[in-house]
């Protein structure tokens, strides 16, 4: 669950689970002791004001969970254990916005003396707005289609979906009108690996990119991705058109009106409101 003053803290300290994971073949046929270390962050307020663990995230649950999932599995690396055991925990416990999760391998196979080597990471859902469009076919169908798809990947929750409206082509290719919308998503994917996802469901909908602009089936545009300010070759966030756009701006507003731009220090009400009045 994305809770964005989810900052109260549940910890687990040096929990000791006897696993096999290892590079050498000895490791994953013996085993050895780790120590695991986690920070779930929640609000526990709700629980500790009713004094109710239902409302909680019961810790000795947790460890139970960690120490299974730690011995069903063997691999490599405690970097493969961390990744896949934070995202295991931010799956199952509903109220669990992030974790913090430290692996510690005391019994490394190092032929010097050490005290302990571990690894550490932190994964959190984030919360992202899309703008989703088509202008051809059904074009209904494949943005439902589209909902749909998202709603079905494993890492992907769809919390709110804009109604659609139609909107008249952008960029002046001449062609059918869009129909377009937005959906709030929590997802467990950063984002160049989201936008992966979102360019495969595009394919599956029957997507060619022939003309930028021009007609398409199904178009998915991360708008927001957290409060994220990011560029590279691929993939720019926020949209970086998205204030001169009512067909993105319109379905928006309707799911986040206060949501504050992080660069234009404006919310999307506000720029709808200024895009209005050009
Ligand atoms: P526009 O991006 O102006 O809305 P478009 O959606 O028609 O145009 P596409 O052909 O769908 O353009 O995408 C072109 C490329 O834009 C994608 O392959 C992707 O790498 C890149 N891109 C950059 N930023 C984003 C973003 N925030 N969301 C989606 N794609 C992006
Ligand atoms: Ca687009
Ligand atoms: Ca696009």
């Amino acid at each position: 669950m994305y809770l964005e003053n989810a900052k109260d803290e549940i910890r687990i300290e040096m929990l000791e689970v006897y696993a096999y994971h290892g590079v050498f073949p000895a490791e994953k046929r013996k085993g050895q002791t780790f120590m695991v270390n986690a920070t779930l962050y929640t609000d526990i307020r709700k629980s500790a004001r009713e004094d109710n663990l239902e409302l909680s995230t019961n810790y000795s649950d947790v460890c139970h969970f960690i120490t299974e999932w730690m011995q069903e599995k063997k691999y490599d690396l405690i970097e493969t254990v961390a990744e896949g055991l934070a995202q295991a925990i931010l799956l199952k416990y509903d109220l669990i916005s992030k974790v913090d999760l430290e692996i510690r391998k005391p019994e490394a196979p190092i032929e010097l003396p050490f005290g302990c080597v571990s690894v550490k990471i932190s994964r959190s859902w984030h919360k992202v707005y899309l703008s989703i469009g088509s202008n051809m076919g059904d074009r209904e169908s494949y943005l439902r289609g589209a909902i749909d798809a998202l709603e079905a990947h494993p890492l992907i929750r769809v919390r709110n979906v804009s109604g659609l409206i139609v909107t008249k082509p952008y960029g002046g290719v001449e062609q059918e009108d869009f129909l377009n919308g937005a959906v709030e998503i929590e997802t467990l994917l950063p984002p160049t690996e989201l936008l992966d996802a979102l360019h495969e469901m595009e394919a599956a909908a029957g997507r060619e990119r022939k003309q930028r602009w021009g007609p398409r089936t199904l178009d998915l545009d991360i708008i927001f991705y957290d409060k994220l300010v990011f560029e590279d070759d691929r993939l720019v966030i926020p949209h970086q058109d998205m204030e001169n756009r009512s067909f993105v701006l319109e379905p928006l507003c309707e799911l986040a009106p206060n949501y504050r731009h992080p660069l234009l220090g404006k919310t999307v009400a506000q720029l709808l409101e200024n895009l209005n009045n050009v």
